[in-house]
């Protein structure tokens, strides 16, 4: 009998750190005047964009056109992150 372990996360989340993440909005909502509703932080590059709630939902367009899977909330107080081609999440430990 084969023994399957399944790791609770997928690699991308597993790798995800609770660094410190930057102040700002929606990197391609500024530079074209639009509004968003929720940020959300690219763990690969560093980016901020709007989350699927927004009418432009930037997050994910950029994941897809970029290949960078893993966002985390850039809301005040969640400290989550979301894997796009695995289509699931995971809640993060807080900064100590
Ligand atoms: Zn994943
Ligand atoms: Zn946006
Ligand atoms: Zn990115």
């Amino acid at each position: 009998m084969a023994l399957f372990r399944r790791s609770k996360y997928c690699p991308e989340l597993r790798a995800v750190n609770p660094d410190p993440m930057p102040d700002g909005g929606c990197v391609d909502c500024i530079a074209s005047g639009d509004t968003w509703v929720h940020l959300r932080y690219c763990t690969a590059c560093g980016e901020i964009r709007c989350c699927d709630d927004s009418s432009n939902q930037h997050a994910r367009k950029h994941a897809r056109a970029s290949g960078h899977p893993v966002i985390r909330s850039r809301e005040q107080g969640e400290n989550w992150a979301w894997c796009y081609p695995h289509q699931t999440g995971r809640e993060l430990d807080p900064v100590a």
